[in-house]
């Protein structure tokens, strides 16, 4: 690849750090030679199942130090974006498809059911059901507009690939005519948030992740050296397939150290 000066980096954390409940063989020892590089690291999530706080403390028990600044998650981006649409001083109305742990979140939003200013969707797992869909649905046709969390295809769970909120995401816009705002990667906005606390220009900063559309593609376009890995959601098959080419491609976190 053409050597650029990595000072900063951006890190996935889901498929790059741990997988399910398992962190990645070498990833801890990884974090800590960076430092010793002085190479500064920011965290960055489409992880819509936990609040930022909890995510820290799920990283803390992996063993990563990790302070709760560093993390930029996309709920917490959600909320800051919701807040942004406030008018006259009140923050907008929302129906929220999000799972029951990020709802402290929100708390200040108020809830509407019928006519929400905005629907919200985050990861629900398996909850999702054709009367939930509808009821989003008749909103949407109401005038709500759709704000997704992120619209990721699939990602690795502890048994194989899982399906996403990309695909109830897109279902909607489908069936509504409308785009969605997407929040997290690969929206330009979500990668400001981390560049701008490095602190560094784009050009300096490099992003490491497992999805090769959402992570290395999105990064690039903000400017971003992408770095794949081949851990996680990592498949041969949607590289090829992807117009996408990552400047640097690793087995794993463990292995980075030594091409910066
Ligand atoms: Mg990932």
């Amino acid at each position: 690849m053409e050597r650029r000066d990595i000072r900063g980096l951006l890190i996935d954390l889901d498929g790059v750090l741990y997988v399910g409940n398992q962190p990645i063989e070498g990833a801890q020892e990884a974090l800590e030679a960076l430092a010793e590089k002085g190479i500064a690291c920011r965290f960055i999530t489409n992880t819509t199942t936990r609040t930022a706080g909890e995510l820290v403390e799920k990283l803390r028990k992996f063993g990563f130090t990790v302070k709760p600044e560093e993390v930029f998650s996309a709920v917490t981006a959600t909320a800051d974006f919701l807040r942004s649409q406030s008018r006259n001083g009140n923050l907008p109305s929302v129906h929220l498809i999000v799972r029951e742990s990020v709802l402290p979140e929100f708390e200040a939003f108020p809830k509407d059911g019928d006519h929400p200013d905005f629907v919200v969707v985050g990861d629900i797992g398996a909850a999702w059901s054709y009367p939930l869909l509808n009821r989003a649905f008749q909103q949407l046709m109401n005038g709500a507009e759709l704000v997704a969390m992120h619209k990721n295809r699939f990602f690795q769970g502890d048994e194989g690939l899982l399906l996403d909120i990309g695909a109830f995401v897109a279902g909607l816009e489908f069936v509504t005519g409308h785009e969605a705002r997407i929040i997290g990667k690969p929206s330009p906005d979500f990668f400001r948030l981390g560049i701008e606390s490095l602190g560094l220009p784009p050009e300096n900063v490099a992003i490491i992740g497992d999805d090769i559309e959402s992570d290395i593609g999105g990064g690039q376009a903000a400017g971003l050296t992408g770095i794949l890995v081949k851990t996680g959601k990592y498949r041969p098959k949607h590289v090829e397939e992807s117009d996408v080419t990552p400047e640097v491609v690793i087995e794993s976190i463990g292995e980075l150290p030594g091409v910066l």
